[in-house]
Order: C-alpha cells, then structure tokens, then sequence
C-alpha cells in the first residue's frame, strides 16, 4: 500500500485523545476539503507491504496498544488495508480507523472503531457522506463534524438530531476546524469557529455532543508534521 508517513504520538481527537498512539498515514485522497491540514498526504508516500507496515508498527509499539490508521482518505486502499487491519486485531492491537465515510464501510473488521468525519457544507465538500454506512455505526464507534461556520454547526447540530447519532455511536464530536496555515501559537486563535462560541450554541440547543479540540495542535507548533 502506499504509505506517506507512519509514527508515534498521543492521539489528538476522539474519546481517545491524549492516549499514545501509532498513527499509519495512508496516501491518496479523493476529497479537498478548504481547511484540509493534510493536503501532504495526496500524493508521493511509498510503497509498502502489509508486513514492512506491520513490522514498523511494532518497532514502534512492541507491546501493542493503539493503531491508528488515516490519511488523506485509507479506504481509498481498501483491499489492502482490511488485511492489515486484520494482522494487527489478531496481534492485540486496538485499531482506530479515521475515515470521511465516502466509501462504504462494510468490509472494515467489526473491531475497528471507526472515527466518521461527516463533512459539512463549508468543507466544500458536503454530501459526500455515504448514508448507507449509517447503518454500519455501532456502539463502540465515533463520528465527528469539523465545524468552521454557524452554517456547519446548524448542518451538524441537524445532522445528529435527525440520524440520532447520539444513540447510535459512543461518542459525537464537534469540532472547531483550524486554519490549514496555522503557525507559530499553540492556541485557539487559529480557530475558524471560536472555541467558545461553538460550546455556548451547543449548550444553547443541549445537542447530545462532545466537544473536542485538536489537542497536538495545543502541544506543539500547529504547523508540525508527524506529532
Ligand atoms: S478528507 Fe481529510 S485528507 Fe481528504 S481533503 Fe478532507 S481533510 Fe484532507
């Protein structure tokens, strides 16, 4: 598969954030989301095998613990990565899989929790959400709204009544987007939507969701690759 970079940090997102974490960054992606931070990962990485990616990620993590695996978008490489994903459940891994759900998700091992980032409308690339992967959703799994207008709260805020997510899934994010040229300050300034002003409109409408920030964007130079 082809591999732009693999690497150890804490999680930054999700119910496991602050957690160590092996993050496997998949190359490729076939959406261009405004804020994307990523836009490293769409093309060039290397090729690897489904072995040398697991023996680096027990260099990195001999005792197993958590995988994460994303990218750019790692379905995009499906065949490949669903036996990866295998070889590392089999092996006491707990995988983490961080996914736009634009493609289906049905072959993802049952294990996997997989992280969902519903895209909304100020993404540039809203609907592209694959509706029938609702139906794949299980109680151990997230899904996340990167959040960077009213207008995308509004879309997540409904997004998450309608599809009653909450009941759905362990945990619903929103989330403020960083600005994609982020530098320097380790702090909220780089936020599209004010931390506070997300958290008062989620109180104001008592939305069953969580708000989380991108906390290695809090721990090192929110320009930094790799952390
Ligand atoms: S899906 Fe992820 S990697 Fe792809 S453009 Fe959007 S933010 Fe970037």
């Amino acid at each position: 598969m082809q591999i732009t970079e693999i690497y150890k940090s804490l999680q930054g997102e999700s119910t496991y954030a602050g957690l160590p974490c092996v993050f496997v960054r998949l190359t490729g992606c076939n959406l261009r989301c405004s804020w994307c931070d990523s836009e490293y990962t769409f093309h060039g990485g290397r090729r690897m095998s489904q072995d040398e990616v697991f023996d680096e990620v027990k260099r990195l993590s001999p005792t197993a613990g958590f995988v994460e695996i994303t990218g750019g978008e790692p379905m995009l490489q499906e065949r490949e990565l669903v036996p990866l994903m295998k070889q590392l459940l089999q092996e006491g891994y707990r995988v983490l899989l961080e996914t736009s759900g634009e493609r289906p998700l049905e072959r993802v091992p049952a294990e996997v929790v997989k992280i969902v980032d519903v895209k909304c409308p100020d993404s540039g690339e809203a609907d592209t959400f694959h509706t029938e992967n609702l139906s794949i959703l299980n109680s151990q799994d997230e899904v996340k709204f990167v959040i960077s207008s009213r207008a995308d709260y509004e879309f997540a805020r409904d997004f998450t009544r309608e599809h009653n997510l909450a009941e759905r899934v362990n945990a619903v994010l929103f989330s403020p987007a960083f600005r994609k040229d982020a530098a320097g300050a380790r702090d909220s300034s780089h936020c599209l939507v004010d931390p506070q002003e997300l958290a008062e409109w989620m109180l104001a409408d008592d939305v069953p969701a969580r708000l989380g920030l991108q906390l290695h964007k809090f721990i090192w130079n929110p320009a930094l690759k790799g952390v």
